[in-house]
């Protein structure tokens, strides 16, 4: 049952509470019970911050920090059923308490715990942002897509559905690696971000800035690997992910970086501005420092997010939503030749597909007036 005070102030000034809480914000998505939460959330405790809890327990977790510890950035509620070898799936229908819960804490953005929307699961997409509308105007619909719809031939059937149905959308994107890494994922998330509802981008690395430099209302960098994407389920199981190895953000590179990879590239040319940061983790040491601390992974997720919101900070200054594309798509091209420099003289570095694309979609003739939606997906 939705509270009858915050259907009534939501409906007169649409969206307003949502904007105002989210607006630009870089939100750390962390597990609700795992080794990083307590300091993903106390990181995650900064102007322009704010946390995604993901997991069974995530609104458990949700109501000691609003009750107990008197967290005051905006929280959002990820339960993650579409994750997982026994994901649920679109037609699950959802838990109405889940949504309550959240509801009675007040939070800015509430999310009900849809399941994964497949590939051309076009009644099952209607059907998750039809269910959202009916919970109220203050829940925002939870999208977990496989990649292609963010195809051309698949992309209109998103754009207008999302728009038609007009609830504000929180985009999860499926993926064994990077979601970005094809040139039509970064188009696609573009045309979304410039329909006319607020649009969150959850579970998502670097580009999180790029998002917030295009439009998303709030974007969200995972502490570690799993949480910066959906892992696809593989067959005879899995599907939670596997268990990669560390990596940290190399400012110069808008890139997260295997730890390893980091020493053995750096202990060649140790000097290099690349490998050195001044962020408050790092205090001006060498990233070479972060693989050899007692907790590598924990230490480069910490150092990785003081980049980002450093990062976060830059792109916002440059102005308004065009100033910071070109802002965006120049440090993804500065990125793209200091990983050109390093390929001089160690090998196995290539430029990421993602930093390719976002360049690509920034110089895109005609800048904002670009397509939004490549030539072909239009009717
Ligand atoms: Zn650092």
């Amino acid at each position: 049952m939705a509270n009858p005070i915050t259907a009534i102030t939501t409906r007169s000034a649409p969206y307003s509470r949502l904007k105002t809480a989210l607006a630009d914000v870089l939100l750390v998505q962390a597990d609700a019970s795992g080794a990083h939460t307590e300091v993903a959330i106390e990181r995650s405790d900064r102007l322009g911050g704010g946390i995604v809890l993901t997991g069974a327990k995530a609104l458990q977790k949700a109501e000691h920090l609003v009750r107990e510890k008197k967290y005051e950035r905006p929280i959002l509620i990820d339960r993650a059923r579409y994750a997982g070898k026994n994901r649920a799936l679109a037609s699950h229908a959802f838990d109405s308490d889940w949504v309550a819960r959240q509801r009675a804490l007040g939070l800015p953005a509430l999310m009900p715990d849809a399941g994964y929307i497949g590939e051309r699961d076009y009644p099952g997409l209607r059907d998750v942002l039809e269910r959202t509308a009916d919970l109220g105007s203050d829940v925002v619909a939870l999208l977990p897509l496989h990649v292609s719809w963010l195809k051309q031939e698949n992309l209109r059937q998103l754009v207008d559905a999302v728009t038609d149905v007009g609830v504000p959308i929180a985009v999860a994107l499926e993926h064994k690696d990077d979601p970005l890494s094809a040139q039509y994922a970064v188009y696609g998330l573009v045309a979304l971000l410039q329909t006319p509802v607020p649009v969150l981008l959850l579970r998502c690395d670097t580009s999180s800035i790029g998002a917030l430099a295009y439009g998303a209302l709030a974007a969200a960098v995972g502490t570690h690997s799993a949480l910066r994407h959906i892992y696809p389920v593989v067959e005879g199981g899995g599907g939670g992910g596997r268990n990669p190895k560390p990596a940290a953000v190399v400012q110069r590179l808008l890139s997260y970086v295997h730890l390893d990879k980091i020493d053995l590239t750096a202990a060649m040319d140790p000097d290099h501005p690349d490998w050195h940061c001044s962020c408050d983790v790092c205090n001006g040491q060498s990233l070479m420092e972060l693989n050899s601390a007692p907790n590598p992974e924990q230490i480069a997720f910490l150092h990785s997010i003081e980049i980002l919101f450093r990062i976060r900070t830059g792109i916002l200054l440059a102005g308004g939503l065009a100033q910071r594309r070109a802002a965006w798509t120049a440090q993804c091209s500065s990125a793209q030749f200091n990983h050109m420099d390093i390929d001089n003289t160690v090998s196995a570095w290539e430029i990421p597909d993602y930093l390719n694309n976002w360049v690509k979609r920034g110089n895109d003739t005609g800048g904002l007036s670009a397509p939004a939606i490549p030539q072909g997906a239009r009717p």
